[in-house]
Order: C-alpha cells, then sequence, then structure tokens
C-alpha cells in the first residue's frame, strides 16, 4: 500500500498580493520564508515522512520552469512529479488525480501548499485514520463563536449562532483511499459540483469523513499578516531542529 500526497500549489492567493506592500508578481505560495518558498518548506514536511511514496504538485504553467530550478538544488528523496494547475483548487486537484497510478485501496493525501507548518505527527495520524476508516481529515476545534450570517450591501447580519461544540475547523491534510477520492471526483464532476475542500466531495456522496486533532500552527497562509507569524513559526522551528540536532 503506498501513499501518494498531491500539493495544489497553482492558487493566485488574490487576499495576499492585493494588500498593499506585497509584491505583485509572485503567488503565496512562491513567496519566501527566510529565503525559501513556502511551497519548499511544504514539501520537505512531506519527504521528511518515510510513509510517503510519492508528490505530485499542481502549479501555474507560468511557474513551472522557475520551481523545478528550485527544486533541483533539494534533495528531497522522493519521486515528485508536477502537473498543470486548474481554475479552481478542485480543479488542480483533479488533474493531479489523473496522473496517479494507484490501487483503490492505495492513499492520497491533499494538503495546501501554503500550509507549510503541518507537522509528523499530524501527517502520519491522518494516514492511520484512513487506514481504517477510508477518509480522514485534520481538524481543529472552533474557539470563536461562530455566526451564520446574510451577507448584506454594506456588511453582514447574523441570523443564528453556531453550536461550537459541533464546530470543526477543517484544515489538510485530507487523506482517502485512492479508490474513494477518485469515485467522489468523477460524482463531482458529472454534477458540476465544486468544493472548497475534498472531504466535502466524500460528505456529498454521503461517506464518512473522520477527524483527526490538528494544529493551531497548521495555518493557512492567506494574508501579508500571516507571514509575520509564519516567520516566527519558522524560527522557532529552527531554534527545536538546532536544540534536538
Ligand atoms: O485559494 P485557497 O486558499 O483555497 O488555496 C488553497 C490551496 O489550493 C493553495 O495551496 C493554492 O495554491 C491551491 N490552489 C490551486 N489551484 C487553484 C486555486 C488554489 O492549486 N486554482
Amino acid at each position: 500500500m503506498k501513499v501518494v500526497v498531491i500539493i495544489p500549489a497553482a492558487g493566485l492567493g488574490t487576499r495576499m498580493s492585493s494588500a498593499s506592500g506585497a509584491p505583485k508578481s509572485k503567488s503565496k505560495q512562491f513567496f519566501e520564508l527566510q529565503g525559501t518558498p513556502i511551497l519548499i518548506h511544504t514539501l520537505r514536511k512531506f519527504a521528511a515522512c518515510d510513509a510517503v511514496s510519492e508528490i505530485v504538485v499542481a502549479l501555474r504553467k507560468n511557474e513551472t520552469a522557475g520551481f523545478q530550478k528550485q527544486i533541483e538544488a533539494e534533495k528531497l528523496g522522493k519521486t515528485l512529479r508536477i502537473v498543470e494547475g486548474g481554475e479552481h483548487r478542485q480543479n488542480s486537484v483533479a488533474n493531479a488525480l489523473a496522473e496517479i497510478k494507484a490501487a483503490d485501496d492505495d492513499i492520497v493525501l491533499v494538503h495546501d501548499a501554503v500550509r507549510p507548518f503541518v507537522d509528523q505527527d499530524t501527517i502520519v495520524n491522518v494516514i492511520e485514520a484512513v487506514k481504517k476508516y477510508d477518509a480522514a481529515i485534520a481538524g481543529v476545534p472552533a474557539v470563536d463563536t461562530v455566526k451564520q450570517v446574510d451577507r448584506t450591501a454594506d456588511g453582514a447580519v447574523v441570523i443564528a449562532t453556531v453550536p461550537r461544540e459541533r464546530m470543526v475547523l477543517a484544515q489538510t491534510p485530507q487523506g482517502f483511499r485512492f479508490g474513494v477520492l477518485k469515485k467522489a471526483f468523477d460524482e463531482a464532476t458529472a454534477d458540476g459540483f465544486m468544493g472548497t475542500d475534498e472531504a466535502s466531495l466524500i460528505e456529498r456522496a454521503g461517506g464518512a469523513v473522520h477527524v483527526v486533532m490538528g494544529s493551531p500552527r497548521n495555518m493557512k497562509i492567506t494574508t501579508p499578516a500571516d507571514l509575520e507569524l509564519a516567520e516566527f513559526f519558522l524560527a522557532q522551528e529552527n531554534r527545536e531542529v538546532s536544540l534536538s540536532g
């Protein structure tokens, strides 16, 4: 049984690049933390995981050549393939999925390129949960009170308070048996359904998705303010490595 990781990295990151001061030319997965693109920090995490056999990255066409140059210098020690991304995240993952040759009970993990602080325990715990339940995601309990709103011209109006105890904020990795994910993608394509994560494709088909504890550090770098926190987390990680080494 093999584990293949898909990293969708073909987003434009408009919330990042539209902010003042952020470089307009780069998408967020290519912003650098301590001189290394976020995407490469993320790839290092999966390359360091023994259980992972292969990684497929979905990229924008115009960013592929630059990435290939950068990745040559990395000794990832895993088979790495590049596919072209699509218009939406789901299209990018679908393109990667179409390139994977796997048995139905092999495991596919999907992980956002812009979550470089995923830890090894989370990756392994998702894999172990997929072995047991066929579909599993990392998630964290909601600590804020969650409101459902109606959007208005000048903001939003609360229509309900959602019981927080039953809310989980979905992170990645999201893991599935290859056969389960492929079937859910085929059905979503046939129905024209577009989800914001892979689990939603399984849920709509009536499948159960197990949740394992993620981590608040496993943040999705989205806005320029997130970059400051990311630099701080990276400095902490480096300190931990130098203490343990
Ligand atoms: O846009 P969002 O924050 O949902 O992006 C999550 C991940 O999906 C990012 O790593 C981004 O690069 C990727 N993505 C993609 N193709 C798209 C849109 C987003 O690979 N068309």
